[in-house]
């Protein structure tokens, strides 16, 4: 296959297509997916009918509004029963080529089938996202997410089938990684936002400057937030001297679901694959683009598993207005976790509003904790941060500071800010950082 190297577009067709003729294609593979779902999967069959719906209802995309919600706990529940891939499966075994497992952070680990065409869809999105970034055959690419279970890891696919060189790096250690990256002087790397952080230093400390010594010039991260926060994907930026593009891909779904353009505004979401709506955290009710909310996922054309309305966990919201890079399909803006936000004085706080203000503050490396406990049966958060080496105010002054500038971005001050020297929190793990400690002991619903 011949394939124009100068087009921006992997699918120019499909990535560009009118809205109209998109969500008239949607249709067509939602009508199919319900009717395959409930005819299927058991556990389809027995919600649509206690539901009292059926896949005839489905006349126009809005119709999916009256069918249930499934979550993480529904995959759980299903799992095991009636056959080995559970209920919630709608293939036999032996049309199953491959699963990945979710980490299992907040629970059981949930597994994810794949037929051999979900596979290779799978594989066929992920060579866009990379293409839409700007990845073509002449780079030298270094995979460098776990390869265990995740999802993420067949993801090199994507990059193999466009034509580049590719790594396998996996989860390799920081001097390794780095001796490969010196080595081999790839193009482009895909790793946590975290760990582009932490190499970055890492290189500077052991004599390796990445803007000269180095040939990154692209860097993809997923993961965790860090890639939608501006403050953090420009100091990721500044440290490699190479452009920053957050992916975001589901372990329920697969590793491939949205992805940055040059735009940097939002990630496209791959909409001929995932039907998105947007829902009132608490009442489920539908909200309108552009309206905060729980994400929740319809797969379109995914058979081994097909979900129907999976409330996702994730907060954010969707923005379908054209985007200055000339693709239809909507984007995304993700502002974290459900399970992360927590609530001060009636306020709504993510951690991605923290960091962005952590990364945006000089003075201080950037490193932080955040502890979210009760004090007096309310709700209270402080954080803990490192000042730089060379930064002469005292601590009282760097935190003051500090809680002013959250209070002024988040609208609630915290409780305390704590400010170590640098080095001094231990937040500098490899690939994924937990920076959040909850030390709350009552329920809170949110
Ligand atoms: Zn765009």
């Amino acid at each position: 296959m011949s394939r124009d190297l100068n087009s921006k577009f992997w699918n120019e067709e499909l990535e560009t297509m009118p809205r109209e003729e998109l969500e008239k294609r949607q249709l067509e593979d939602l009508k199919e997916i319900v009717k395959f779902a409930y005819e299927n999967a058991p556990y389809y069959k027995r919600s649509f009918d206690e539901a009292g719906v059926k896949p005839e209802d489905i006349k126009t995309l809005k119709d999916i509004q009256k069918f249930p919600f499934i979550d993480k706990k529904t995959q759980r529940d299903t799992q095991g029963k009636g056959s080995f891939l559970g209920e919630l499966c709608a293939v036999p075994e032996e049309d199953v080529v491959f699963i990945s497992t979710s980490s299992g952070s907040t629970g059981v680990p949930t597994m994810s089938p794949f037929t051999k065409k979900d596979f290779d869809e799978f594989q066929d999105t992920e060579s866009r996202w990379f293409w839409q970034i700007g990845m073509r055959p002449k780079d030298r690419y270094v995979h460098a997410l776990n390869f265990s279970l995740y999802v993420g890891g067949p993801d090199v696919i994507g990059a193999q089938n466009l034509g580049a060189l590719c790594i396998w790096g996996g989860t390799l250690p920081s001097e390794r990684l780095l001796f490969v990256l010196k080595t081999y002087q790839p193009t482009i790397i895909w790793t946590s936002p975290s760990y582009a952080w932490q190499l970055g230093e890492k290189a500077l400390k052991s004599g390796i400057d990445p803007k000269k010594d180095l040939n990154i010039k692209k860097i993809i991260v997923a993961g965790e937030l860090g890639g939608s926060i501006d403050a953090t994907r420009k100091a990721i930026e500044d440290l490699w001297g190479a452009e920053v593009y957050d992916f975001y891909g589901l372990s329920d779904i697969f590793g491939a679901c949205a992805a940055m353009c040059e735009a940097k505004d939002g990630l496209h979401i791959a909409e001929n694959h995932i039907l998105v709506e947007t829902v009132d955290i608490h009442t489920g009710e539908v909200l309108e683009p552009g309206q905060v909310g729980e994400l929740v996922f319809t797969t379109l054309r995914k058979h081994a598993r097909p979900l129907i309305r999976f409330r996702t966990g994730d907060i954010g919201w969707i923005d379908n207005t054209p985007c200055s890079c000339g693709r239809t399909h909507g984007r995304i803006h993700i502002s974290g976790r459900k399970d992360d936000m927590f609530i001060v004085s009636a306020v709504n706080v993510f951690p991605s509003d923290i960091e962005a203000v952590i990364r945006d503050m000089s003075g201080i490396t950037g490193e932080y904790l955040i502890r979210v406990f009760e004090k007096d049966y309310t709700c209270k958060y402080s954080v803990e941060i490192e000042k730089k080496s060379d930064n002469q105010k005292s601590d009282d002054e760097i935190a003051k500071e500090t809680a002013d500038a959250l209070k002024a971005r988040i609208g609630v001050k915290p409780y305390s800010v704590v400010v170590h020297p640098d080095g001094g929190l231990d937040t500098r793990s490899e690939h994924k950082s937990r920076r959040i400690i909850d030390e709350r002991k009552l329920d809170y619903v949110i």
